[in-house]
């Protein structure tokens, strides 16, 4: 069974893949934070790909649609997944579609624009395990570090306020089309995130079962 975890950035689809996956097993492929492990094992690709990251742009398909490729054919994914991040433009949804991948449901994360700049401007990482934290809706209970193992918190570079407004906007032009792509198919569901964590999480696994 294979999901698509749609919405904006810092929506707070990220958290809740991580969360399903720690919960269930199902595997999360976020195209975000394969770019950003290629960008930092220093290819030539991922070079390429840190330059569109770093001014919020759209990372070009063949290097994406490659690297979710090589990701889905790991043993792991045999019996489904979750894709956190992609498609983000049309493009990528209709070659997800030829390759003969089945997209069972796709669900549409939404907030307001206010809680989602909210959310982005404190979003922290763990550069150690990728554990995505907020500076007051979900604080580490160590000051700067992970609680879960100890690496240092970070923020992202295209988090900071420049890069915000640009990848907003280009989820507007670019990945919001999806929206009514997969309404058409019959197979998406939304899901609003303007309330306590755990219930997000408990809608999101009862759309998953
Ligand atoms: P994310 O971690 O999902 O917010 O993605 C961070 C950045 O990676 C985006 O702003 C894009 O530059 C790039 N990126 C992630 N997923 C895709 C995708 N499916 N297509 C193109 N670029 C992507």
């Amino acid at each position: 069974m294979s999901f698509v975890f749609l919405g904006p950035p810092g929506v707070g689809k990220g958290l809740i893949a991580k969360m399903v996956h720690e919960k269930t097993g199902i595997p999360h492929i976020s195209t975000g934070d394969l770019l950003r492990d290629a960008a930092k094992n220093g290819s030539k690709e991922g070079k390429k790909a840190r330059e569109y990251m770093h001014k919020g742009r759209l990372v070009p398909d063949h290097v994406v649609i490659d690297l979710v490729k090589r990701r889905i054919a790991k043993r792991d994914c045999k019996k489904g997944f979750i894709l956190d991040g992609f498609p983000r433009r049309l493009s990528q949804a209709k070659a997800l579609s030829k390759s003969g991948i089945r997209v069972e449901k796709v669900i549409d994360f939404k907030a307001s624009h206010d809680t989602i700049v909210w959310r982005i401007k404190g979003r922290r990482i763990c550069e150690k395990c990728g554990a995505i934290y907020h500076v007051e809706n979900v604080p580490s209970k160590k000051e700067d570090i992970c609680h879960k193992c100890d690496g240092k918190l970070y923020q992202r570079d295209d988090d900071k306020p420049g890069a915000i407004k640009k990848r907003l906007k280009v989820y507007h032009k670019k990945t919001e089309p999806l929206i009514g792509y997969y309404k058409k198919k019959g197979i998406l569901i939304e899901v609003e995130t303007e309330k306590p964590i755990p219930q997000i999480l408990k809608e999101t696994l009862s759309i998953l079962k």
